[in-house]
């Protein structure tokens, strides 16, 4: 098995670089994922970390279930293709694939079976004893693919394997590789800047810009259903079309109205898709893609400006009085429009796009999470009017101070199952309307979890509008938020932090024996004698390692009260960093909440800071 985890991780480069922020995904075993985004975006850092050639700052990597943070390339069983193919010249086809496997010392008769079988995979047989500069680019490129098969690895990571290819000959490799991805059936992971490399390609697509996810989709749901404008305008070609424009509501008909006077109206399906009443009166962002606009009789009064017949289609850039840029329209073959021309716009509004002017998110169509209010209350969660136990499962992974600031609890649109699941909670949910797309259809249901409207996303569905369905949502797929959106729960159990220790009063001092060593604080109040010491996660201290501290120019303040710890992991929640440590005296594993600037893979060991109120006796 080789499905992947990537949870919390983040990249800064020396001097400070953020490539890689907060990058949260689970790759499936099989899967062909694609990384696409402008250059400088982080795809290749990503990808790099995964590999095992640029270390991991902070976050896990799992692989096949074990974690690889500290794994050497060699052993993660992982074979990368890069853009240079940098074959050796001196050596034939054959060589040049057999020598990472002679490196190796795989035996020679293995060696000739697994190269030949690889060239038959590639349809390269023909080349194996001809030197690299007797090949074409495409070839060459077969033969850097082949040199990767002969590993027999569990994930192949290939960082823009084309773009050194001239057009014609990335678009047949495209389909080569798709078809690669079949035969070997192995997990892919695609790394390009090329739209549509991505949306060809890739059973998903991971969107990023600035280092961080902007959305990851089938293609067909990052088309119709793009989160942000970024994704928005950056699949698609000619991009969409995002102008400002002002929402109104007239009874129930909702519109859109822009430039001098214009004003398009939604259809009632399309109405009830947005998210916040409030944005009624405001300005907004409305995106239509050129596909989606005719030429018609009446509608959206426009002048053409520029023509482009490009044979299979015309590409029309209409002036909209009041707009500052033109709007395109992608329509079938017309030889008859001239630049010049008045002619009328008619948007097909169901697929239309409304977004914040501010986030820029979207406000309208599927969303990817549902965002419900909630509480807990005596161990039980509280959603609206319904109470759900929690199970230890959950519990355990919860701060005592966390379940406090509990406001939130957020279901994503694609974890929802309508057949029963161990460990969930159990929804009665009429359905309102459903949307179709592509790949899966959106259904729009009304629940008693005190939100109005609770969607869900389904492969094949056949509910219709008015069916009651009881809905299934696992313990596992709920995230857990405090007011300003923090993710409040940890990946790992919290341990209870307790050690046994001696305390003794003198001299208006008392001093707590715990693990060997002596913490010495005024007078506590408490009798001499045997106590169980709980250390409070968040009320901990932590002062850098003496090494740390020089190596990195930190100034090191020394602490009175100190307890030597070891970390094995660290769990980011929000702007914090849980950390789990051995700690001499206790048990089990401390789990302390540390500022998220502290990272244990730069510093595996170092002291915790054990204050007065950092812990109590019992
Ligand atoms: P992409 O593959 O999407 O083009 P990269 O992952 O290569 O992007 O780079 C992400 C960011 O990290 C960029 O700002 C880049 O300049 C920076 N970066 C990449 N490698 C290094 C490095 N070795 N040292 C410092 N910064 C780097």
């Amino acid at each position: 098995m080789a499905d992947l985890l990537l949870e919390n991780v983040y990249k800064v480069y020396e001097g400070g670089v953020r490539a890689v922020s907060d990058f949260n995904l689970k790759i499936a075993d099989k899967e062909f994922i694609v990384f696409v985004g402008p250059s400088g975006c982080g795809k290749s850092t990503t990808l790099r970390m995964i590999a095992g050639l640029e270390e991991i700052t902070s976050g896990s990597l799992y692989i096949g279930g074990s974690k690889m943070n500290d794994v050497e390339p060699k052993d993660r069983n992982i074979a990368m293709v890069f853009q240079n193919y940098a074959l050796y010249p001196h050596m034939t086809v054959f060589q040049n694939m057999a020598f990472g496997l002679k490196l190796r010392k795989t035996n020679p008769k293995e060696i000739e079976s697994r190269v030949k079988r690889a060239a038959e995979i590639l349809g390269i047989t023909d080349l194996l004893e001809r030197k690299p500069k007797a090949l074409s680019g495409g070839q060459r490129q077969r033969v850097a693919l082949g040199r990767a098969i002969v590993r027999e690895p569990n994930v192949f990571l290939l960082d823009e394997p084309l773009s050194n290819l001239d057009a014609k000959l990335r678009v047949q490799m495209r389909s080569e590789i798709t078809k690669l991805h079949k035969k070997l059936a192995t997990t892919f992971i695609y790394v390009t800047h090329d739209q549509t490399e991505a949306m060809t390609m890739g059973d998903r697509i991971v969107v990023m810009k600035d280092g961080l996810i902007q959305q990851v989709d089938s293609p067909a749901t990052l088309y119709e259903q793009p989160r942000n404008v970024f994704v928005a305008t950056f699949l698609g070609s000619p991009q969409m079309n995002i102008f400002q424009a002002t929402l109104e509501k007239e009874g129930d008909h909702l519109f859109v109205s822009f430039g001098e006077g214009q004003r398009a109206e939604f259809t009632k399906t399309k109405a009830k898709q947005l998210s916040n009443e409030s944005y009624v009166g405001s300005t907004v962002l409305f995106g239509i893609r050129p596909e989606n606009i005719k030429l018609g009789k009446e509608g959206i009064q426009a002048k053409v400006d520029v023509v482009e017949h490009l044979g299979s289609e015309t590409i029309v850039y209409a002036e909209v009085k009041g707009l500052k840029d033109n709007v395109i329209v992608k329509i079938p073959t017309n030889y008859e429009i001239t630049e010049g021309m008045e002619v009328r716009l008619v948007f097909d509004m169901d697929r239309s796009h409304l977004f914040d002017s501010e986030t820029k998110q979207a406000i309208m169509g599927v969303p990817d999470v549902n965002k419900i209010p909630a509480a807990v209350e005596n161990g039980d969660l509280v959603l609206g009017k319904q109470r759900f136990p929690l199970p230890e499962s959950v519990k355990e992974r919860f701060f005592d101070f966390t379940l406090r600031d509990l406001k939130e609890i957020r279901v994503p649109s694609g974890e929802v199952s309508t057949e029963a699941l161990p460990d969930s909670i159990a929804v009665q949910a009429k359905v309102d309307f459903v949307v179709p797309g592509s790949d899966s259809t959106a259904v729009y249901a009304t629940t008693d979890l005190a939100t109005g409207q609770f969607v869900f996303r389904m492969k094949d569905s056949a509910l219709k509008a008015g069916d009651e369905v009881t809905l299934y949502i696992a313990f596992s797929d709920i995230s857990f938020h405090s007011e300003d959106g923090l993710r409040l729960n940890s990946r790992e159990k919290v341990s209870d932090n307790k050690a046994p220790c001696v305390v003794k009063t003198k001299d208006g001092k008392t001093s707590v024996k715990v693990g060997g060593k002596t913490l010495v604080y005024p007078d506590l109040g408490v009798k001499d004698g045997a106590y169980t010491m709980r250390l409070l996660s968040d009320k901990i201290g932590f002062v850098f390692d003496k090494k740390f501290a020089k190596k990195n120019k930190i100034e090191r303040v020394d602490a009175a009260n100190t307890l030597k710890a070891k970390a094995y992991d660290e769990d980011r929640i929000g702007d914090k960093n849980a950390v789990y440590c051995s700690v001499k005296g206790f048990p089990s594993y401390v789990t302390a909440v540390l500022p998220a600037v502290f990272s244990v893979y730069k510093m595996p060991v170092f002291k915790f800071v054990i204050n007065q109120d950092s812990f109590v006796l019992e």
